[in-house]
């Protein structure tokens, strides 16, 4: 018996609110998302509730027409696929990937290069983010590169993949502690770490920012989106040591004021900022 396991929504949208959407689509639940030519493809869990979940979606592009003051057309279509095709549909859209100076991203299957960089991080991304396509994880793989985080305790908030967490080890860190409230999410990065032979020094938990006890990091990453960061800035800072960096990802070009000011708050001071397209990722200091 053939076992219907995700829920599949395809969006033709134009490609200037591809981020904005693909955004939204993970605040709404997505597993993964795929960027084809015109088209978000994204996937939930089958007991998502559907009928809200596409009512929703609909409303946000009407919202986005007006923001964009753009009349483009609004086409979503969707239906219910099995995990074996999900196996199959994100192996096709993962390729090896230059990051930095020094840092390749490839899957597990793709062999790697005579001449390949330095750092070489192995992501089968399954189920969860961060194949080192999108430009809010590579930014933050530039930071941890640059920031050389030899003999760090680093916090790797929303893992994913695990590709930060098995980045800051590659570029030097003791240990990673990296946290994911999606059980598959961890399970994935555990794998991951695994295959990097990574997997004695990155602790994985499922679980958020609230389990955690230990007040000695120095470094942070999170790349999540605008809204978990700010509430989570206070206590990202108090779980830093002094002079310890935090980094942020997820943040739209809209968002920069917000995010200034809540580091501001909460004892962060702003050293640097990356951005990519309509996105921002910040460095930030405890001082
Ligand atoms: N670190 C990876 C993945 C980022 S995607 C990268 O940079 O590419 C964001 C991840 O955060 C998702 O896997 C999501 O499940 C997780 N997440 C969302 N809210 C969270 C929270 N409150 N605490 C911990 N993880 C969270």
């Amino acid at each position: 018996m053939k076992r219907l396991t995700y829920f599949k929504v395809s969006v033709v949208v134009l490609p200037e609110i591809f981020d904005a959407l693909n955004n939204f689509l993970f605040e709404k639940g997505a597993k993964g998302t795929v960027e084809e030519e015109r088209t978000i493809v994204a996937y939930f869990d089958h007991q998502v509730n559907q009928d809200e979940l596409i009512q929703s979606v609909s409303a946000y592009l009407h919202d986005l027409r007006s923001v964009f003051e753009k009349d483009f057309d609004i086409d979503i279509s969707c239906e219910e696929i099995q995990d074996q095709d999900w196996a199959e549909e994100w192996k096709k859209n993962v390729k090896p990937i230059l990051i930095g100076y020094n840092i390749l991203v490839k899957p597990s299957w793709e062999r790697t290069p005579d001449k390949s960089p330095r750092i070489v991080i192995e992501i089968d991304p399954e189920m969860a983010f961060g194949s080192g396509e999108h430009c809010t994880t590579t930014m933050l793989l530039q930071f941890i590169e640059e920031i050389e985080p030899v003999d760090m305790h680093v916090l790797d908030i929303g893992t994913g993949t695990g590709i930060l967490a098995i980045c800051a080890i590659k570029c030097g860190a003791f240990r990673v502690d990296a946290c994911d409230i999606d059980p598959v999410a961890s399970l994935t990065a555990q794998k991951n770490c695994k295959k990097n032979r990574v997997d004695s020094s990155v602790y994985i938990f499922s679980g958020s920012i609230n389990s955690i006890k230990s007040q000695n990091y120095d470094l942070i990453c999170a790349n999540i989106n605008r809204q978990l960061i700010v509430q989570m800035l206070p206590r990202m800072s108090v779980l830093l040591k002094e002079n310890g960096t935090c980094l942020l990802s997820g943040i739209l070009n809209t968002e920069k004021d917000k995010i200034v000011n809540t580091c501001k708050k909460a004892g962060l001071f702003v050293n640097d900022i990356k951005h990519d397209k309509e996105w921002l990722a910040f460095e930030t200091r405890k001082e």
